[in-house]
């Protein structure tokens, strides 16, 4: 008989892992509101929940199927990415030593680098995997990847960068959020914790910011961050975390027609006269190819990026001429994003000024490329 172990994550997604939690037998989760549970005559918790803070009914359905596609023994939904990331650095003691990328989403590296400074925890960056082993050449306690990276996708080889961090006594937390655990799946490479922006890819519709964190072990640091959950409170309401749940379900189905289109579109403008490059880990033009093809499963993701002929003024036209792609910043639902990726980071940005942020979406490809194609008229014009 076909063990519940031998399916693949793509049917557990789409079931919700299949359980019935009701006797109703729903197919679809109720949304557990109750902030509170009642308590026995004898003052024991018999539903095994206390308050809705620490941990409400509401975040099972996710955390469970999320810690089973990551390969993780523990999962936490958190009120947004970075509520997800904050938890991290907060779990940490006085004096640590972070080691993270230059290039990373820059939100994050911004509240890093001011976080770091605050509460007297040393930040050192690296640029490259060559850099992140110089680094690692002395103690530290934490690793910080984003692979594929915001916004040129560079490319982190994780099974190295675990060897490494773990040599020098560290932990390495992966922000997966670009390739998801349809592509990569950072803790069977060696990472410890895998952070994902469940505004993205996992909820997938532009309708919920959450964030979630999956473990490898239900360690004394895990316990850290879920004390950092309950008591900082950075914790998702329960229609949230519902529709986040219903985003899953459909998770692999949207990020492969995604990745398939994006893969095509990069192909089909890499020798394009409008532009000088096109960014995309599946083409072997890309720096970071062979590390991808080797860690990443089955597609490169749905994120790209294309430095326009001309500059920044030709770049910023281009956005103006979009019809089909939206003008907006964020990633990973349905609908495709285009952005100027410079201009919306701001100053101290490292991202090239021509360079076009795409997050693909799932219309259809041969549209998108036609929408990009006219508005890259302009740049053809102007070069
Ligand atoms: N990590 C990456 C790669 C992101 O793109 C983002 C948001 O854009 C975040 C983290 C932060 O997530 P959130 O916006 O859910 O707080």
């Amino acid at each position: 008989m076909l063990q519940d172990e031998d399916l693949s994550p793509a049917t557990l997604a789409a079931q919700g892992l299949g359980a019935a939690p009701t006797p109703y037998r729903d197919i679809v989760p109720p949304i557990h509101a109750a902030t509170t549970f009642e308590r026995a005559a004898d003052g024991s918790l018999p539903g095994g929940r206390m308050y809705a803070r620490d941990a409400s009914p509401a975040y099972d359905p996710a955390e469970t199927l999320l810690c089973r596609l990551e390969e993780g023994a523990a999962a936490a939904l958190f009120a947004s990415g970075m509520a997800a990331a904050s938890a991290v650095l907060l779990a940490l003691r006085p004096g640590a030593r972070i080691v993270a990328p230059h290039d990373m989403y820059w939100a994050l590296r911004s509240w890093l680098i001011e976080f770091c400074a605050n509460w007297q925890l040393r930040l050192d960056l690296y640029a490259g995997d060559d850099e992140l082993a110089a680094q690692l050449q002395r103690p530290a306690d934490l690793v910080w990847v984003e692979t594929p990276a915001n916004p040129t996708w560079e490319v982190t080889d994780i099974a190295r960068a675990a060897t490494l961090a773990h040599a020098a006594g560290a932990r390495l937390v992966v922000d997966s959020t670009v390739p998801t655990p349809v592509f990569t799946r950072p803790l069977k490479l060696g990472a410890d914790i895998v952070m994902h922006s469940a505004t993205k890819y996992l909820n997938g519709h532009s309708d919920v910011v959450a964030g979630v964190l999956v473990s490898r072990s239900s360690d004394a640091f895990w316990a850290r961050i879920k004390t950092a959950r309950a008591a900082g409170g950075a914790v998702l309401g329960p229609f949230e975390a519902w529709l986040l749940n219903r985003g899953l379900r459909t998770l692999y189905p949207r990020v492969r027609t995604a990745a398939a289109s994006a893969a095509r579109i990069a192909r089909h403008f890499e020798h394009h006269p409008a532009l000088v490059a096109v960014l995309y880990p599946g083409l072997t033009s890309h720096p970071g190819h062979a590390v991808a093809a080797r860690q990443m499963e089955g597609g490169f993701g749905a994120m790209l990026s294309l430095r326009v002929r001309g500059g920044e003024a030709a770049a910023r036209a281009v956005t103006a001429r979009v019809r089909i792609f939206r003008r907006a910043t964020s990633l990973g639902s349905v609908e495709s994003l285009i952005e100027h990726r410079a201009s919306v980071e701001g100053p101290g940005t490292r991202c090239p000024v021509d360079l076009l942020r795409l997050s693909v979406g799932i219309e259809d490809t041969q549209d998108l490329i036609d929408d990009l194609e006219q508005a890259l008229q302009v740049a053809t014009a102007a070069a």
